[in-house]
């Protein structure tokens, strides 16, 4: 017997029909003899109508009633799939993140999870139960209060209990048939990739592939937890992401190129004139830091402004950027620079793949790719499996579509099927 997790997205249990569609998948895969735990997102786009009901009665709402209201939508999922389930002849029980034992700092909208005491899940399985768990929540350590994970974040709750039950697998479910070569809303010929790397899935993740969540490939490659990314809505099999001890670290039988991921959500800004001396970057940055801003790109260029001073310019979350402009005009007269420039209108587009470690001409085929395509690369940053190239927001489907040719990443025929809508 196995102890099987299973996540279903938002797409999933969007509607009725779709939480009675999913409570027979989740009786069938018990009635094959398996343990069975379930976690669910807010059925469709729950969570961003709750936001918008929000910011309705007031332009800033206090993080730990934000979190009160967001954790409502998973409850509703989580008991209506425990009804239908009854409904089924079996037994269910929902849980919330709490009541399941998901522990978090006190982070309101993006906690982190530092402990996971499953025993109520435990205990219900002891009985022959299914447990159906309220995913992207927990409880605060300290405050006591209910705590969300970020966005998406019941990628990770469902990686997080997995690893705590010790389960053989983890299951997400979404309205595709697994990670594709590229989106394929963008890129209509792109194929459904069978296996893919931790460290593959960690960068497309990291790079605006929406599949799944960062934290919760972290996770998974912490616990060496193999996850199948698959569709709820078919059958077959998705994409396994898992450390093949016999590839690990080798170039047996690898793709040079997996995919290509893009990115809409970040902005650019440009700190122009600074003077080109010992520890004013640190301060730029010292600054940015302790704003609790994640910087991606940085690209340092001799002023187009002045003599004696840099340009310096990074890429960060477009949502951050207000935050960023504020923190830094604040050291303008002490670090001395020129002034700051605003763009968000960029896109990145990032090629991934293990095997371009030991592909030499990966970089001149992509650029080529895009210089014919009439695409204009604004920054570059690499890793030892990624190329990203930041460009011009409009360039961004010509880019990718580009690179996805070059690295003939095409199937033979249309395969990608969107089911759902929203794309989780
Ligand atoms: N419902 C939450 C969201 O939409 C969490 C999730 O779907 O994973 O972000
Ligand atoms: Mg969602």
């Amino acid at each position: 017997m196995a102890l099987v997790v299973q996540k279903y997205g938002g797409s999933s249990v969007a509607d009725a029909s779709c939480i009675k569609r999913v409570a027979q998948r989740i009786v069938a895969t018990k009635k094959a003899g398996n343990d069975v735990v379930v976690i669910v997102s807010a059925m469709g786009d729950t969570t961003d109508e709750l936001l918008d009901l929000a910011k309705q009665v007031s332009p800033l709402p206090p993080g730990r009633e934000l979190d009160m209201l967001l954790t409502s939508g998973e409850r509703i999922s989580m008991a209506l799939l425990a009804m239908a389930i009854a409904n089924l002849g079996h037994e269910a029980r929902s849980f919330t993140g709490s009541q399941a034992g998901v522990i978090t700092d006190s982070t309101h909208g993006k906690a982190r999870i530092i402990d996971v005491t499953p025993g109520r899940i435990q205990e219900a399985l002891g009985l022959g139960h299914i447990a159906i768990v309220a995913g992207f929540q927990g409880v605060s350590q300290d405050t006591k209060d209910i705590t969300t994970l970020g966005r998406g974040g019941s990628d990770t709750t469902a990686v997080a209990l997995a690893a705590a039950l010790e389960a053989d697998v983890c299951e997400i479910y979404t309205d595709v048939d697994g990670v594709f070569t590229a989106d394929p809303r963008i890129v209509p010929t792109a194929r459904q990739i069978p296996r893919l790397s931790f460290e593959e899935t960690l960068e497309m993740a990291a790079c605006g592939a929406k599949i799944l969540h960062l934290r919760c490939v972290e996770y998974a490659r912490r616990f060496r937890l193999p996850i199948h990314v698959r569709s709820s809505f078919s059958s077959k099999e998705g994409t396994w992401v898992f450390t093949d001890p016999e590839t690990e670290g080798t170039e047996m039988e690898q793709p040079i190129i997996s995919g290509v991921a893009h990115d809409r959500s970040e902005a650019k800004i440009t700190v122009v004139g600074v003077p080109d001396k010992i520890g004013e970057a640190a301060a730029i940055f010292k600054t940015l830091a302790d704003a609790e801003i994640n910087i991606d790109m940085i690209v340092q260029n001799v002023s187009a402004a002045a003599t004696g001073r840099t340009d310096i310019s990074f890429t960060l979350p477009t949502n951050d950027a207000q935050t960023a402009l504020t923190a830094l005009k604040k050291i303008q007269s002490k670090v001395v620079f020129d002034s700051l420039l605003f763009d968000d209108r960029i896109g990145k587009v990032s090629l991934i793949g293990a095997g371009m470690r030991s592909h030499p001409g990966v970089t001149a085929t992509f650029f080529s790719a895009l210089a014919n395509a009439g695409v204009n690369i604004e920054m570059i940053s690499t890793s030892e499996i990624r190329i990203s190239v930041v460009v011009d927001e409009d360039d961004v489907d010509a880019a990718v579509n580009a690179a996805h040719q070059a690295f003939e990443l095409d199937a033979d025929e249309v395969e990608a099927v969107v089911y759902g809508g929203s794309g989780r």
